[in-house]
């Protein structure tokens, strides 16, 4: 036989290898001798004795048979399958099977195929969520590969997951900007050690708190004047920003809590990079990127020009806001071409809002989170 047709003859028979494991003319020793690893030839035995072993559903054991012989699925197709079936969280596994044994196409047109049933499958399950909780593990780190590294796998439920890398994204970050050297994965590596360990050369993001308070009635803006503000009372005088936090503060009895912010709030035109404290200042004014359902920190955005810096856009806090790299990007910069994508901008009241481009209302983004920025609590005070 040629080589070629022994090897097509050996994977449009998937289901009769199994067969042959289960009627002891093939066994793990055997297959091993014929070159497979132990983890391989272990893995075809558990298939052969999920599908010719015992069960209480054999009519359905054996249309699930019957389609992977029809198919003519191979052993890697048929474990692809089971993979899946393993994810399922509710609902009848040996239906699946058979639905599953039916596809046809590559091994991966398959996996991908059977990934999307059971995630459809899995949407419907009420308790979805705590069953799937119920799966959460961490894997592996016994073993020591050639280069002296262990690995472990570690499964959670997705928002607890994207809540953990967004923190080791910004360590992250924070280290490549001291060490141009290091790669993405390196530093995400070091984030985790730094997070679980305290190790000093990845030092852990430190909790800064922006102390939030609200223009007083009796004070009315009067200008920016150096790195400060001047504010005019209303019985004639003057105070510096400075000087009316520290009124405020001891009314509060919350001396002591001081952001020492440096540098100017106002760089008309100066310089176009957003200052450290324009930055604080405009992530504590929405928290999160504020485009409808976005979820990206605030931390995790970029400055973006109400009005396109190319158009005249000034680098003034009124005219800035954050929004996640994605929604920068899209942004509808000039006004005066026709929308596509829509552009952010902000409302009467002040609020950051998206206005999409069938030119329907501004619409905002509704997270919970956004409830504690800066602006909010300033509404829900006064
Ligand atoms: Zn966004």
């Amino acid at each position: 036989m040629d080589i070629i047709d022994a090897l097509t003859a050996l994977n449009r028979q998937g289901i009769n290898l199994l067969a042959a494991l289960a009627d002891g003319r093939l066994n793990r020793a055997r297959l091993v001798s014929f070159g497979y690893s132990g983890s391989t030839a272990g893995e075809w035995v558990a298939l052969s004795e999920t599908y010719y072993g015992r069960t209480r559903h054999r009519r359905q054991q054996r249309r699930a048979v019957e389609a992977a012989r029809s198919g003519g699925l191979s052993v890697e197709a048929i474990a692809a399958v089971e993979k899946h079936v393993r994810k399922l969280l509710d609902g009848d596994e040996w239906a699946l099977r058979v639905e599953l044994c039916a596809l046809t196409g590559t091994v991966d047109e398959i996996d991908k195929a059977a990934a999307a049933r059971v995630r459809e499958l899995n949407r419907a399950v009420p308790d979805a969520e705590a069953k799937s909780f119920g799966r959460r593990s961490l894997k592996g780190g016994k073993n020591t590969d050639a280069c002296g590294l262990r690995h472990i796998s570690v499964g959670l439920p997705e928002r607890t997951m994207a809540d953990i890398l967004t923190r080791l994204r910004e360590t992250a970050a924070k280290l490549r900007r001291s060490d141009k050297k290091l790669t993405y994965e390196q530093a995400m590596a070091d984030a985790f050690v730094a997070h679980l360990l305290g190790d000093a050369s990845g030092t852990p993001s430190v909790i800064t708190p922006l102390v939030v308070i609200g223009l007083p009635d009796w004070a009315k803006l009067l200008r920016h004047q150096a790195d400060d503000t001047l504010f005019g009372l209303t019985d004639g005088t003057t105070m510096t920003g400075a000087e009316l936090i520290r009124a405020r503060m001891a009314e509060h009895h919350l001396v002591g809590i001081w952001d020492p912010f440096t540098g100017p709030v106002n760089l008309y035109r100066a310089e176009r990079l957003a200052n450290l404290k324009q930055r604080l200042l405009a992530s504590a004014d929405t928290l999160l990127c504020p485009v409808r359902d976005c979820t990206t920190s605030a931390d995790e955005c970029q400055m973006h020009h109400l009005d396109a810096w190319v158009a005249g856009g000034e680098t003034s806090l009124d005219r800035m806001t954050v929004a996640c790299r994605v929604h920068n990007a899209r942004n509808d910069d000039n006004p005066g071409a026709p929308p596509r994508h829509g552009r952010l901008d902000r409302d009467e009241s002040g609020r950051i809002v998206f206005r999409p481009p069938d030119g329907s209302g501004p619409v905002t983004n509704n997270h919970p989170v956004r409830r504690l920025s800066a602006r909010e609590v300033v509404r829900q005070q006064y």
